[in-house]
């Protein structure tokens, strides 16, 4: 029942607080976000659906509830394909967690769409990035694309491994972005053809690890 509103009221100086704030701004319009939930969004399980890269890279689990128990599941695994989790017919989404961001750590959420609000995301990407404490070497990544497979967001796991033990700076970013040119399967649609996809999705990524670079340098 958490709209995206209530989640405006959580935008602060944190982690989490600077990540909603990327994905608010951008979500719907304000009458959309009064009745838009977070639960909805998950369960809808398309490529449009903002939350899913954002709680892909936060590494969020998913509790679902029905008359006599609960599960909880990898947010990763209750994805299961276009319109398909893996809930079952008694069962609703209860919560979402993920463990805390670490003051090593940063995230970001991009999209790009055709206007400044009401945007359905032509492209759009979720970093996590997290170093040392010397805030030089990167130690975890996590990076969610929603056009990836073309159907709903997931993780580029071969680019995540990639920027593992690299220092973080524009070298790195640069070559990340053009490593994800291998995990791409773009598909051409009536809003963005394969070829502007696969330009706007690096730019995007850098973005998002320069904003993610300057979060963490900043702190
Ligand atoms: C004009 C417009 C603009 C939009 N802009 C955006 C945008 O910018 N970004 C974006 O991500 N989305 C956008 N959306 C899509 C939509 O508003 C969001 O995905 C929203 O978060 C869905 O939440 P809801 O509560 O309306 O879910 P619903 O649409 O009511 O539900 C979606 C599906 O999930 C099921 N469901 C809902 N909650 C649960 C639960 N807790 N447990 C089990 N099943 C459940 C429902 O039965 C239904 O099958 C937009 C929609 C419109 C109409």
């Amino acid at each position: 029942m958490t709209t995206i509103a209530d989640l405006e009221a959580q935008i602060d100086d944190s982690a989490w607080g600077r990540l909603l704030r990327d994905v608010v701004g951008k979500f719907g319009s304000p009458n959309i976000r009064t009745v838009a939930t977070v639960g909805g969004n998950l369960c809808a399980a398309s490529s449009s659906e903002d939350l899913i890269p954002v709680f892909l890279v936060l590494d969020a689990k998913v509790k679902m509830i029905r008359k006599d128990g609960t599960r909880e599941i990898p947010l990763q695994e209750f994805l299961v394909a276009k319109r398909k989790t893996a809930l079952r017919a008694d069962e609703i989404l209860a919560e979402v967690s993920f463990p805390e961001p670490s003051a090593r750590s940063a995230c970001s959420f991009q999209k790009l769409g055709m206007r400044n609000i009401l945007i359905i995301a032509l492209v759009s990407a979720a970093v996590f990035l997290e170093t040392d404490d010397a805030r030089s070497t990167i130690t975890q990544a996590r990076i969610a694309l929603n056009r990836l497979k073309g159907k709903i967001p997931q993780r580029a796991e071969s680019v995540e491994k990639e920027l593992l033990g690299h220092k973080l700076g524009e070298g790195t970013i640069k070559s990340a972005a053009e490593r994800l040119g291998d995990e791409l399967a773009l598909t051409s649609d009536f809003r963005a053809s394969v070829e502007y996809r696969q330009e706007a999705v690096k730019v995007l990524l850098r973005r998002a690890l320069a904003d993610c670079q300057q979060g963490i340098l900043g702190k």
